[in-house]
């Protein structure tokens, strides 16, 4: 196996919307780009075989993209979901916690994935990690900040003695700038791609088709992301 070029990227690819859009920006400017999943026992496990699916619909969209697709890479953090009593690993009602935050936050994910990645791309000799996480849009999760990435990239360039740069190209755009991010990078095949393939729905539902896509369509995530779909169809 060859090494990966300096320009290389992992690209922190859960299945989602935000994640999907990640990939083909990353696809869009480095020459070798990996992607990783975690499994930490999400009721969503759904997303994780959306993954497939993507990456070979994107692949399939342009040529240069396919050339540029590296290896997947999936871990278990079993130890993530035995730690966090959140609404996304337990069967309970999605709801706001007492401290202003929703029962889906797991605390510390972004720091353990984003740790999790760093470790991989060292081994890989992969210097730029990008991630969808998003101050703008969201629902106030303390990790997706953006000082707490910037942070984050001084800690882990301090503690494993690299050059990493951590890349956010969604931290200050909306649900629907980021399927007009889609459509800049890819056209509406990108956007039928990421609508029909990627997985939010925080239940892990699948079996209803809506305009944007599969979901139970109440969930915090399917609000969201219904919503930022309206206000991107309205606007073409
Ligand atoms: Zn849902």
């Amino acid at each position: 196996m060859t090494a990966p070029a300096a320009d290389s990227a992992l690209v922190l690819f859960s299945g989602g919307q935000d994640s999907a859009t990640c990939l083909a920006w990353a696809l869009d400017r480095f020459a070798q780009v990996e992607t990783l999943g975690f499994d930490y026992g999400q009721r969503h496990a759904v997303e994780l075989a959306c993954r497939a699916a993507l990456r070979k619909g994107m692949a399939g969209l342009n040529p240069a993209w396919a050339t540029r697709l590296g290896e997947d890479h999936t871990l278990d953090l079993p130890t993530l979901g035995s730690l966090s009593q959140t609404a996304l690993t337990r069967d309970v009602e999605i709801a706001m916690g007492a401290e202003g935050l929703p029962n889906t936050f797991v605390p510390g994910r972004n720091l353990l994935f984003l740790t999790f990645a760093a470790a991989l791309a060292y081994r890989r000799g992969i210097r730029h990690l990008v991630t969808g996480v998003c101050e703008t849009d969201y629902s106030g999760y303390p990790d997706c900040r953006d000082d707490t990435i910037k942070a984050l990239q001084v800690a882990l360039n301090l503690g494993m003695e690299r050059r990493f740069v951590l890349h956010t190209p969604l931290m200050w755009i909306d649900k629907a700038a980021t399927w007009q991010l889609a459509q800049d990078l890819g056209g509406n095949a990108l956007v039928s791609l990421i609508r029909e393939e990627s997985h939010s729905c925080y239940l892990g539902l699948r079996d209803t088709r809506h305009d944007w896509g599969y979901g139970c369509g109440r969930c915090p995530a399917c609000e969201l992301r219904a919503k930022g779909y309206a206000r991107y169809a309205a606007g073409c």
